[in-house]
């Protein structure tokens, strides 16, 4: 049988591991797509992406970056609100409206995204999102509850000593989980 293209978005290593693995077994040809101008400060950026490159070279996964560190962005989607969950969907938004957009454009019709891992996002809400940004640009979006294998990615994280990063991504996210660390929650 042959297989069918797949773009999938990545956020970072740890959460490549699963979806990469399930898309892999289910045929799909998996081609990779960084796009996450919320990742911040640069430093930090500069991290994920490289265990994101060096972990889809072991695992041979061709991936596409997007040039620069595009963080107006990202400010740009969320400055009519800052609080959460409005802030998270448009986020989301941003980042799974580039993938739809990069898919269409390199003529593959389906593409999917790692934020689908994570237990701590909505995913019902990256569901209608991706849906959203798929029927903007004419693809499908591929939806999976990955999250199944959050704790088989977090062991193989530990075992190919991949970074893994403490807090979601933004400056926002950085502050809040510093104030729960000061809480001692
Ligand atoms: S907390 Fe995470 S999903 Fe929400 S805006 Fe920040 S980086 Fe994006």
């Amino acid at each position: 049988m042959h297989s069918k293209r797949i773009l999938l978005h990545m956020c970072c290593a740890p959460c490549e591991i699963y979806p990469l693995k399930k898309l892999r077994s289910m045929n799909w040809e998996v081609e990779g797509f960084f796009y996450n101008p919320n990742i911040y400060p640069h430093t930090e950026y500069a991290l994920r992406k490289k265990y994101v490159m060096d972990y889809s070279n072991r695992v041979n996964c061709d991936i596409y970056f997007c040039e620069g560190y595009h963080d107006e962005e990202f400010n740009n989607a969320i400055k009519n609100n800052l609080d959460k969950p409005e802030r998270c969907m448009n986020c989301w938004y941003l980042r799974l409206n580039k993938a739809a957009e990069h898919a269409k454009m390199i003529k593959v019709d389906t593409f999917s995204t790692t934020l689908l891992v994570s237990p701590y996002q909505d995913k019902q809400a990256i569901k209608l999102l991706g849906e959203k940004a798929a029927a903007e640009h004419g693809v499908n979006f591929f939806y999976y509850d990955f999250s199944v294998g959050y704790q088989e990615a977090v062991k193989i994280s530990k075992i190919e000593q991949l970074y893994r990063q403490k807090y979601c991504g933004c400056k926002y996210s950085l502050a809040e989980s510093s104030a729960v660390k000061v809480k001692g929650i």
